[in-house]
Parts: structure tokens; sequence; C-alpha cells
């Protein structure tokens, strides 16, 4: 490979000339044991637009076919067991792996949600215990562990606003929300049926004048990340839980990264009413392609009661699932048992992920209190650390001291045509995954980097370095740079065409041939 770099870059990505799985030569996939009676009902009961005419042709392959194929699509993947993963606000951090090997036990893996409750009760004490932990780490009272996603978490908690504002009679129709906050709070608030008004931030900072502008008797809530987005502390918290208080409105808080704080101090501390969990990014559980999310939700008493059924309760029998009135199942058979009908009603099947769910447990289990505010207070080391080292290559314009991540600006590469894209693309050159891009949205061609507590000194430093040398060819050698990537895989993508157009299927593939 012609390499017009001044660095010759270690890295180097597998690439193989690797062909669909379906494109392997086979035997025909086994049509002798098609149930014909169901085939039946299907055409009946199935819209004709989705119905296939004939089965799909999958090859039957020899077993190390197929694991040659999927190792070799593994070789051309990046992921968090390949290298460093700084993508800001969604840590994705290095998760141990004998949590995927709890996963995997039998009495895990073999267990079923319309089991009988004494047969699973081990699962429900799980549940149970994990939720009291979560409620700890917050300061909650009480925590719903069926929302499957941060976004679904958020949006239980919006439910909750609207139904709690039904019941005291109020017409509360408004939920603000800061500039800084992600995409997904604006989405779940509006989903829940608000209007939502954002507020501009202010050198970074919730803006109390430009909230109090806005607070009205319409407010229902306020939507915090604190810390927030740019990674700073929002240090008139308290200020803030006063005033949107005082205005009768409840306060949300996005707890999506309690990595920054965890062991150190909680929402609840801040005044905050409810607060959603990202299991899949604190609390081990590998995110993205790597797997379903799990996004717990905690309030304070006052609100508890509307939270998503069935949930685990103890008694003297044992740990036991409790329903509301109306809408108990268990096995076909409706059943009266005790609970509440003031529930907003259930968010996910059964009980949300439990892998996900137990997964954590194990973890929080693994680290302890200590552990946990260690993990914080190495997460917001490693951030500053690399913070001081790249302000001395980017501009990073907010924040002295930052909490989890910070947010630096390719701005100043703009007069050479380079955009921040592009050295996200060069950095997987450097064996580096690309912080996230371009958000937030108030910092020009923005870098947005989480470390995390995981990683350490040596691979800081080569990060740090091997931003230098991208900044460096930037301006020496931008066409270079502009189509990068060279190393890895897959080179530069069109990325417009791909949303646009995107290749979802494998019939359309073959037609696009
Ligand atoms: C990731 C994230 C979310 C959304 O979580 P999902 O699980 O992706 O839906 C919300 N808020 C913040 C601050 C996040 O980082």
């Amino acid at each position: 490979m012609t390499n017009a770099s001044p660095h010759q870059e270690q890295y180097r990505q597998a690439r193989y000339a690797e062909k669909l799985i379906l494109e392997y030569e086979g035997e025909p996939t086994h049509t002798t044991d098609r149930d014909t009676e169901y085939e039946n009902f299907l055409r009946k009961e199935m819209p004709g637009a989705i119905l296939r005419n004939e089965p799909p042709h999958i090859p039957s392959l020899p077993e190390y076919i197929v694991a040659r194929h999927y190792t070799r699509l593994a070789e051309m993947n990046y992921g968090i067991t390949s290298g460093f993963y700084p993508l800001g606000s969604c840590t994705m951090k290095y998760n141990p792996t004998v949590l995927e090997e709890v996963a995997r036990w039998r009495w895990v893996a073999d267990i079923h949600p319309l089991q009988p409750e004494n047969a699973v009760e081990g699962a429900l004490q799980v549940m149970k215990e994990l939720g009291i932990m979560l409620a700890e780490i917050s300061g909650m009272d009480a925590v719903s562990l069926q929302p499957a996603a941060g976004a679904h978490g958020e949006y239980t908690g919006m439910a909750i606003v609207r139904k709690y504002f039904e019941d005291m009679g109020q017409d509360r129709n408004e939920v603000i929300i800061p500039d800084t906050a992600h995409g997904t709070n604006p989405a779940s608030a509006a989903m829940a049926g608000f209007d939502v008004i954002e507020i501009k931030s202010k050198k970074g900072y919730v803006d109390i004048d430009a909230l109090k502008s806005v607070l009205s008797t319409r407010t229902a809530a306020f939507m915090l990340t604190n810390p927030n987005t740019l990674g700073l502390f929002e240090s008139d918290v308290l200020k803030i839980e006063k005033i949107v208080h005082e205005a009768g409105a409840l306060l949300y808080y996005d707890g999506a990264n309690l990595n920054a704080i965890m062991g150190i101090t909680n929402p609840r501390a801040m005044g905050f009413d409810i607060v959603h969990f990202n299991l899949h990014k604190t609390f081990a559980t590998p995110h993205g392609g790597g797997g379903p999310g799990s996004g717990p939700i905690g309030t304070i008493e006052r609100l508890a009661k509307y939270l998503p059924l069935p949930k685990v309760v103890r008694t003297e029998q044992g740990f036991k699932l409790e329903h509301s009135l109306s809408r108990i199942t268990n096995g076909g058979c409706l059943e009266e048992k005790g609970g509440n009908d003031e529930t907003i009603g259930s968010v996910h099947t059964f009980h949300g992920n439990f892998i996900v769910l137990l997964k954590s447990y194990a973890y929080i289990r693994l680290m302890g209190r200590d552990g946990l505010k260690k993990a914080a207070e190495r997460a917001v080391l490693n951030a500053n650390y690399l913070k001081k080292k790249v302000e001395k290559i980017l501009d990073v314009p907010y924040g002295e001291i930052v909490k989890h991540e910070f947010v630096a600006s390719c701005a100043k590469l703009k007069k050479y045509g380079i955009r921040a894209k592009d050295v996200a693309k060069r950095l997987l050159d450097y064996g580096f995954h690309p912080p996230t891009i371009y958000f937030p949205l108030i910092v020009d061609e923005a870098l947005m980097i989480e470390p995390t507590e995981t990683e350490n000194k040596e691979t800081l430093d080569a990060f740090s370095d091997a931003l230098q040398r991208v900044i460096e060819e930037s301006i020496k050698n931008t066409e270079f740079v502009k189509n990068a990537p060279q190393n890895t895989a897959v080179s530069r993508v069109d990325e417009v065409l791909a949303a646009r157009e995107p290749i979802l299927n494998y019939r359309r593939r073959k037609n696009e041939k």
C-alpha cells in the first residue's frame, strides 16, 4: 500500500473479501420438517406483501465454515476488545468477561418468565436486590427494572410525570430541557405527549434566567443531565431545584452516565424526583451492536405507585411478583393478587432484559461500594488527564475541570478544509475508535471524548499522540486525511447514501448487483 503519511502507523485491520453467509455453497436447507398447517394458516392471515413464495435459501454449511466466516467478520470489526473506544456520552468501557460467563450459567440461560415464581426465586431475588442497590446509588426510594434503554427509561419517567399531574388535576403540558441534553430527552418528552421547550445554555451551564423565563404553571418537568454532556457539573443545581419545585414542577435526572458521580453524590441529594440509569453504559453491559440494554428508573416515594408492574416483593414465603389487580395472568388464568392500579402499566414484556440485569447485579456486587466510588474517581481523573493533553492540541471551549468527559473543537482546521469527521476517520488508521462527533451541537466541529475508568495512562498517552499526529497531517497533508481511513477493512463510506438508501435486505442487495 502506498502511504503518503509522514508517519508509519502500526495498526492494520484484517481485510478479507468475505462474502455473505448466504452466498456460500452448501446443501440446500432441509424442508422436510416444514409445518404445512402452520404455513397455510400464515398464508391466510398475513398480508400478501410480506409473504415469501419460497423458503429462504439458507445454505446448510459445516460448522468450521460458519465459524471461520464469523471470525473473519470479527477480525474486520473494531470493538472494545480491539482498542480504546472514547465514545463520549455513550460510555463504552471494558466490561469484565466473568459477567458473560455468569450470564451463560444454566440456571439463568434455561429459565423462562412464565415458570412458576417459586421455581425462579433466585432470579426474583436478583431483581429485588438490584433494585435496592440502584435505589441506594441514586438515593431514590423505588426502582423499576423494566425499561430496555435509556430513552425508554426517559419515556417511562415522562409517562409517570403525566399521570402524576393528571391525578393532581393540574394541566401541565410543558417539559423544559437545556440545549446540552442528549437528543433522546426531547424525543421522549414529546412521545409522552409534552410540548418541549429548549433553553439555551450560558457558558455551557443552565442559564438560570432563561429557565425562570419559561417556567410557569404549564411546566410539568425540567429534565437535566448532571454532569451535562460537556462534562460540566451544574454547580447551581440546588438553586435550579428550588426554582423548579417552587413552580410546582418535577425534576427529572438523566443518569445515563452515572460513572461520573456514583458513590460520591447522587440525584436525590441534588433534589431530583425521577432518575433513569443506563445499565449498558455505567453498569457493565456492552451496548450498540453488543446486545440488549436496560434503562431502569427510580423515583421518590410519592411517585413510586406509578412505576410499572409487575415488581418483585419480599414476603414471608419468599420473593414474589406483585401485579396490578386488573391485569394478572399466570399461565393464562386470571388471578387476584394485591397491588395497585395507579401504575402507568408495564412498558416491557415480563421483567425487562433479565440477562442485562443479572450482569449489572454481578458487577455491582463485584465492585462493592468502594469499587463503584473508585470507578467514578478514576473516570473523572482519566477525563481530566486526557483533557489537559488534548488542550495542547485542540481548543476545549468549556470547562476548567470536567467530570467524565470533555468536548474539543476541530474548528481551527476548517481553514484547511478538514472537519471533525476527517479527524475521526484518520484516528481509525491509528487503531483508535473515534470519539463522538458533532455533539453537543453548541460546540463547533465537536469531538466529544470520554476515556472511561478502565483505561490506563499508556493508552491515554498513545491516543493523544495519535490525535496530535492527525492534526499535523491535517495541516500538511490535507488530501490524505480527507481520504482516511486507509488501514481499516472498510474505507470511507458514503454516509449520506447509506442513511438515505439503506440496503438492509438480501434480495435488495442481489437486485442492486
Ligand atoms: C446514551 C444516553 C441516553 C440514551 O440512552 P439509550 O440507551 O441510548 O437510549 C440518554 N442520555 C444520555 C446523557 C446518554 O448518554
